[in-house]
């Protein structure tokens, strides 16, 4: 099935992890993807030529999520080869994890800028192109941390509870331009991010989980598609959670 036949996606961090999920689950349904990266440069390229394979035109861009001027031209870019953007998935996060006793500035700054401000710098550029063409699906990747809090979180969780704050909004503005915007949850999904963790602590996280398991990068790209795609095309203004009943 090709449930995004032709379109076009632009999709944030997707070097690895679950945005790589996501363009391959999006390529696999017809789907051409611009996706940006920020220092993955090898594996930036190898998921091209990926991509490529299932006869989809693939792009992969070194932009910084964070940064508004190079969004935009990230954006201009994108337009101009490949035509407009139907799908924008905001993926791109990083953790700066610490009690708020000790966290810095900069740990605060870094997190809100690369998680929250990304979302509002790319959604403002991607605008244009979707009003000119009366549709688009915007994706933002939040977190169950965002719905709940998490203790030595208090950034993340403020980015992730941001993005959805922002997304409601967003679907508000734009649902009578035919331009649709939902967030993801995700709960604990096993990708490089949640590598970084003692192997006790996930197998601790993986017990307490209904599901008694990790989430994989698919489980995450399953949804993404489902919303990115016309199957979804009355849905708007939502948080999903993809957490194996970690919240209910
Ligand atoms: P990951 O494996 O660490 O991958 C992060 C991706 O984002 C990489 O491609 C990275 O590029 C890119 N990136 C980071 N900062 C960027 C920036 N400023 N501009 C452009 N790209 C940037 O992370 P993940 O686990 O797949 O997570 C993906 C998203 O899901 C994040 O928003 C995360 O917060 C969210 N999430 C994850 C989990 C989980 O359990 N894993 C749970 C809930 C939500 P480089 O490779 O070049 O560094």
């Amino acid at each position: 099935m090709e449930l995004l036949k032709n379109k076009v996606a632009l999709i944030t961090g997707a070097s690895r992890g679950i945005g790589k999920g996501i363009a391959l689950a999006f390529a696999k349904n017809g789907a051409n993807i611009a996706f940006t990266y920020l220092s993955s440069e090898e594996k930036a390229k190898d998921l091209e030529m990926e991509l490529a394979q299932f006869g989809v035109k693939a792009k992969g861009y070194k932009s910084d999520a964070g940064d508004f001027k190079a969004s935009d031209e990230l954006v201009t870019s994108v337009v101009n080869e490949f035509g407009t953007i139907d799908i924008l998935v905001n993926n791109a996060g990083i953790t700066r994890d610490t009690l708020l006793m000790r966290m810095s500035e900069q740990q605060w700054d870094e997190v809100m800028n690369a998680n929250l401000k990304s979302v509002f710098n790319l959604t403002k550029a991607v605008q244009r192109p979707m009003l000119k063409a009366k549709k688009g699906s915007i994706i933002n990747m939040s977190s169950v941390v965002g719905v709940k809090g998490n203790a030595g979180q208090s950034n993340y969780a403020a980015s992730k509870a941001g993005i959805i704050g922002f997304s409601k909004s967003i679907a508000l503005e734009l649902g009578s331009r035919n331009i649709r915007c939902n967030a993801i949850a995700p709960g604990f999904i096993e990708t490089e991010m949640t590598g970084k963790l003692d192997e006790k602590v996930v197998q601790q996280w993986r017990d307490s989980i209904p599901l008694k398991r990790g989430g994989n990068s698919d489980d995450v790209a399953n949804l993404a598609l489902f919303l990115a795609s016309d199957m979804s095309a009355y849905i708007t203004g939502q948080c999903v959670n993809v957490c194996g009943g970690m919240l209910t």
